[in-house]
């Protein structure tokens, strides 16, 4: 499906600065009109004759009556962002001034943006490509390091290209299988099966790795999930508190004051923890039982991340080793940490240090020893991934459409194995290429756009 300039012939006005009350404000236009109808309402010169690229000072006037000075800032098409004519004008940033300045351009024809609008029309007159302008609204979104530079890796190409350099190849195959097709009987063979199973199987290798890194594209948008997890008074809270640095969870002398689990996020080196406290454990006093109790083994199942704390001054080898015996079969990558260090107790410290020698040993009450747990958290949650600048897919959308993909390739695969026919191998490339088209938007519906950039803000 291709769209064409014209679709978008009215012009759009939205507020692009935040709302409420600042120094300036910014109110964008786009359209073929946006610089006509600017000009019917801006006193200091004609817009019209000005250049691409240009600030003018002026006033902006209903009739007689000034309702600010500002600054018109001009973009004339194609060079804009939405390759429209664009104006941005600069306001002073007050609710009122605002409003009258919409208001007027909408009586003089422009209408309100729809969420996304503009980071659509973007789209649509080729800007860029559906998976980058999805990563403008993670970008907005981002709140981390790490989100921040996912979302700007792929706005700026480098998910889409790898998608539509392999869509090419097998573009290439589809035609000449294709033309197979049209020689029918005689059996003439331009694309060799042994190719395009080889084609075929480094697409999946790709779309795979692809897949996979949604996991830790999810992790890097979303934040790690993670548990902390051990018997009443161990120093839960206070571990987690320490690690907020704020107040959040309750500490207190008496087990069980903490009824709920409290989720709390922390940043460590760029990377989003979201932490759950795990309160289900005070519900009984023995750990074994406490870590079977159903409410916190659900939550630590679906952690990433389980930190187990222990008493040094209130626990014994034997109930550790039983401990790490359930955290083990739970198969969610966790962290010995002995808490209270203060307290002593040697013994168990060096049986510990033979027996478990990447035990951390910690003070949650003294904030002792918390630079070390950090790291050990960052180290266990693999991020080398991401650094090396590999592709992660962050998008649940474009999960979708990798998970279709690798199914149709593996229907191809199974296809050549089996020897079928050229028309249904074509088929099934045909899907796959459906598939990867989705991603970057080469090929769309009207409700999948609708979809995506409703979820913008109005006026992005
Ligand atoms: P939770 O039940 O696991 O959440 O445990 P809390 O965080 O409520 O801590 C229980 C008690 O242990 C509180 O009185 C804390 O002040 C105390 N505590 C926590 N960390 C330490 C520590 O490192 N050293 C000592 N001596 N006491 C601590």
């Amino acid at each position: 499906m291709s769209f064409s300039l014209s679709e978008s012939n009215d012009t759009i006005i939205a507020l692009a600065t935040p709302q409420g009350v600042g120094a300036i404000a910014v109110i964008r236009l786009s359209g073929k009109d946006a610089i006509r109808l600017t000009n019917e309402v801006f006193f200091g010169k004609n817009l019209e004759k000005q250049e691409s690229h240009t600030i003018h000072f002026g006033t902006i006037r209903d009739g007689e009556k000034i309702i600010d000075e500002v600054l018109v800032s001009l973009f004339i098409s194609p060079k804009s962002f939405t390759k429209e004519n664009v104006v941005e004008i600069s306001t002073h940033g007050s609710s009122y001034i605002i409003n009258q300045v919409i208001k007027l351009f909408l009586k003089k024809g422009a209408r309100p943006a729809k969420p996304g609008e503009f980071t659509q029309r973007a789209f649509l007159n080729g800007q860029f490509d559906l998976a980058q302008a999805e990563a403008v609204a993670d970008l907005i979104h981002a709140d981390s390091e790490t989100s921040h530079q996912a979302a700007l890796s792929q706005m700026r190409g480098g998910f889409s290209s790898e998608i539509q350099q392999l869509r090419e190849k097998l573009i290439h195959f589809a035609s000449m299988i294709e033309l197979e097709l049209d020689f029918g009987e005689e059996d003439v063979e331009f694309a060799s099966r042994t190719e395009l199973q080889e084609l075929v199987e480094r697409l999946l290798r790709v779309v795979e790795e692809l897949i996979l890194s949604f996991d830790l594209g999810n992790v890097i948008k979303n934040g790690v999930p993670t548990v902390i997890a051990g018997k009443p008074n161990a120093g839960k809270s206070t571990l987690l508190n320490a690690l907020l640095n704020e107040e959040k969870a309750i500490v207190s002398d008496i087990a069980g004051t903490t009824r709920d689990f409290i989720e709390d996020e922390i940043n460590l080196g760029g990377v989003i923890f979201r932490f759950i406290d795990t309160a289900g454990l005070r519900e009984t006093t023995d750990t074994i039982e406490a870590i079977g109790v159903s409410r916190t083994q659900e939550k630590m199942k679906t952690a990433s991340l389980i930190l187990y704390l222990f008493d040094l001054g209130d626990t014994d080898l034997v109930e550790i080793n039983r401990d790490v015996n359930k955290l083990e079969n739970l198969g969610v990558p966790f962290l010995k940490i002995a808490n209270k260090i203060d307290k002593g107790n040697p013994e168990l410290v060096s049986e510990l240090k033979s027996k478990y020698p990447d035990t951390i040993f910690i003070s949650a009450g003294n904030k002792e020893n918390l630079e070390g747990l950090k790291a050990k958290i960052l180290e266990l949650v693999n991020l080398d991934k991401f650094k090396t600048g590999n592709t992660i897919v962050t998008n649940v959308r474009h999960y979708d459409s990798l998970i279709k993909t690798r199914d149709s390739l593996l229907d191809i695969l199974r296809g050549i194995d089996e020897q079928i026919t050229n028309d249904f191998v074509a088929m099934d490339i045909r899907r796959s290429l459906h598939y990867l088209g989705e991603i970057t938007g080469e090929i769309t519906t009207d409700d999948l756009l609708a979809n995506i950039f409703s979820k913008f803000c109005i006026g992005k």
